[in-house]
């Protein structure tokens, strides 16, 4: 059944499962956990980032494979985001930072507001910013995206957030000019420009030693705690006349899909590493709206969002630099999960791969 199941692959499933959640109403993100369980899960994405509480750390640097050579890439309408994949096997990776191993790039999606003054699904000290690309990679040594979605370190997502501006951003030219091939659900279109991958996923590399990194989810139904996120501080631009543009493609309701991102979650009992570009752990980020200049040396990462929870006193006192993400106990709820409903586990793979 599993082998069908992958077999058919995400033409059936997302024929199946087009409009199984939506961003308004009662399929909208307060109701996700109706239908899935997982999505009210302890330690769920997006996040908003307070800068005065994060743990200073110095990883090893972020590293790209194979982003920068050309790819043949397609642009999806997928019901909830416009969703890039690439088509070839030449196929990035990124490994180092806060990972354990090499990870695969699966697809790129973006995240949008109804207006240029939000659309970003984590924030940083409550700000949101117009618009959000989410890169995902899964764990190389998993052999397959299936199976490494089961893991709690099976998946990456790199973070990149976009401030609007006057001036259009020429990255995003290929894609804003080609959006109306793809208005409707379920269409798709390849992609002229072969580098548009490597624009828009390689940072440069100083802005890619830049970065906050915490443990988290998908931020769309399963909601799956699977996520090491690493979202890089330094904004990025794009004009309002191209966020105009991703506005523009219809929903799995058949409306304009005007937005689509989550609200930020809570934090509870994690903590938020930040990685400096020079490895100076005393100097905290100054960008991305840092509006505090305290510096603090507190390592434990107060939990900002309380509300429903009750994992809230057992916050660590002590945290070591290097952080336990991979295999920690902090995951032994989500294992939990896997362990005892292997139908869920299951039923949460297939719609992921459509959609994350
Ligand atoms: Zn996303």
């Amino acid at each position: 059944m599993t082998l069908l199941i992958f077999t058919l692959g995400p033409l059936f499933f997302s024929s199946l499962v087009y409009g199984n959640f939506s961003y308004d109403g009662d399929d909208g993100p307060s109701h996700w956990g109706d239908k899935y369980k997982t999505c009210l899960g302890k330690y769920q994405s997006p996040i908003d980032i307070e800068v005065n509480d994060v743990q200073p750390a110095s990883f090893p640097p972020v590293e790209f494979s194979n982003v920068q050579s050309p790819h043949k890439a397609n642009m999806t309408n997928n019901g909830h985001t416009v969703m890039i994949q690439i088509v070839d096997t030449d196929v990035p990776t990124v490994s180092g930072g806060p990972l354990n191993g090499s990870y695969v790039f699966q697809q790129l999606h973006f995240h949008w507001g109804q207006n240029d003054k939000i659309g970003s699904e984590d924030l940083i000290n409550n700000k949101s910013f117009s618009m959000e690309l989410h890169a995902v990679f899964w764990k190389k040594s998993y052999e397959s995206s299936e199976e490494a979605m089961k893991h709690p370190d099976g998946l990456t997502v790199l973070a990149y957030l976009y401030e609007s501006k006057d001036e259009p951003n020429p990255i995003f030219e290929p894609i804003v000019s080609q959006i109306s091939q793809i208005t409707s659900t379920g269409s798709i279109a390849t992609i002229d420009d072969p580098n548009v991958l490597s624009k828009l996923v390689a940072p440069d590399i100083v802005s890619a030693q830049n970065y906050y990194t915490y443990r988290g989810s998908l931020t769309t139904p399963p909601c799956l705690e699977i996520v090491q996120w690493i979202d890089f501080i330094d904004p990025l631009s794009i004009s309002h006349e191209q966020l105009e543009v991703f506005r523009g493609i219809q929903s799995s309701e058949g409306a304009n899909l005007t937005h689509n991102f989550r609200p930020v979650q809570p934090l509870n009992d994690r903590t938020i590493y930040y990685n400096s570009i020079s490895g100076n752990t005393e100097t905290k980020p100054t960008s991305a709206s840092a509006t505090s200049t305290t510096s603090t040396t507190t390592t434990t990462a107060v939990p900002t969002e309380a509300k429903g929870t009750t994992g809230t006193t057992n916050a660590p006192t002590t945290v070591s630099i290097t952080p336990t993400n991979k295999n920690g106990s902090q995951h032994s709820g989500q294992e939990r999960i896997w362990m005892t409903s292997p139908l869920a586990m299951l039923f949460g793979i297939v719609l992921l791969l459509p959609y994350q």
